[in-house]
């Protein structure tokens, strides 16, 4: 491949970036100063050195965004932002796209990666992997409701839940509480709260799994998962 594509693509800058890492005799293949960035490498026997920093290869990236309000989760949209505008250019090379929907107006974690195979996973109702939603509630919250969710809510289309773990962290005229799901449907939690009577006020999915949103990450920032994440993931 080119040598401009490797580097770029291994999180190195964008290409114009790279451009310029070349042109100031930074990189080295094999021990010689290359600075043309057409020169064709191989990824698997050339050694790609920028100063002391060896280039290696990534086919896949991984992050993990806080996912803030009023951005969409999709990879275009011809009216609001998405939440690739959210990362910086050089992360959006390898073209990673949102693991899953999470409404407009809702926060949380959010996987974004160029891995479908892991994607399809994570997505997958068979898979039963659980994701778990920190919501205010306006209405009271009830026991009535835990059970009703554990054995399945009836939705406005007539779809029954799975069983979902409903646990009530403050019961009141806006109530506290987090909720399990296993399924993906379309708006799911907040039809589930109103196949109970009661609204949504604010959602925010804090994990996947066992995957934890740190609480360090703030509202509308990212990072790369660590290599333990991505083998918990997968
Ligand atoms: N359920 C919803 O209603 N909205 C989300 O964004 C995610 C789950």
């Amino acid at each position: 491949m080119r040598l401009d594509k490797l580097i770029s693509n291994s999180g190195f800058g964008s290409r114009k970036e790279v451009k310029q890492l070349l042109k100031s005799g930074a990189v080295a293949v094999n021990n010689e100063i290359i600075k043309d960035g057409k020169y064709q490498v191989s990824i698997t026997t050339d050694q790609v050195y920028i100063g002391q920093t060896a280039v290696e290869y990534e086919e896949f990236v991984y992050f993990v965004l806080n996912k803030p309000a009023g951005v969409i989760s999709a990879t275009e949209d011809n009216r609001d932002r998405t939440v690739l505008d959210l990362l910086a250019a050089s992360d959006r090379i390898k073209q990673p796209f949102p693991v899953g929907r999470l409404d407009k107006d809702t926060e949380g974690l959010l996987l974004i990666t160029n891995d479908g195979k892991l994607a399809h996973q994570l997505l997958s109702p068979n898979k039963n992997v659980g994701k778990t939603y920190y919501a205010d509630i306006e209405g009271v919250v009830t026991m009535a409701d835990v059970k009703q969710f554990n054995v399945g809510v009836y939705l406005d289309d007539d779809y029954l839940t799975k069983p979902a773990l409903l646990e009530i962290l403050q019961s009141d005229q806006i109530s506290q509480v987090n909720l399990t799901i296993t399924e993906g449907k379309y708006h799911q939690v907040k039809r589930m709260f109103e196949a109970v009577g009661k609204r949504v006020v604010y959602l925010k999915r804090v994990a996947i799994g066992e995957w934890l949103l740190d609480e360090q990450l703030e509202t509308g920032a990212y990072r790369r998962l660590t290599i333990e994440e991505i083998n918990y993931l997968k």
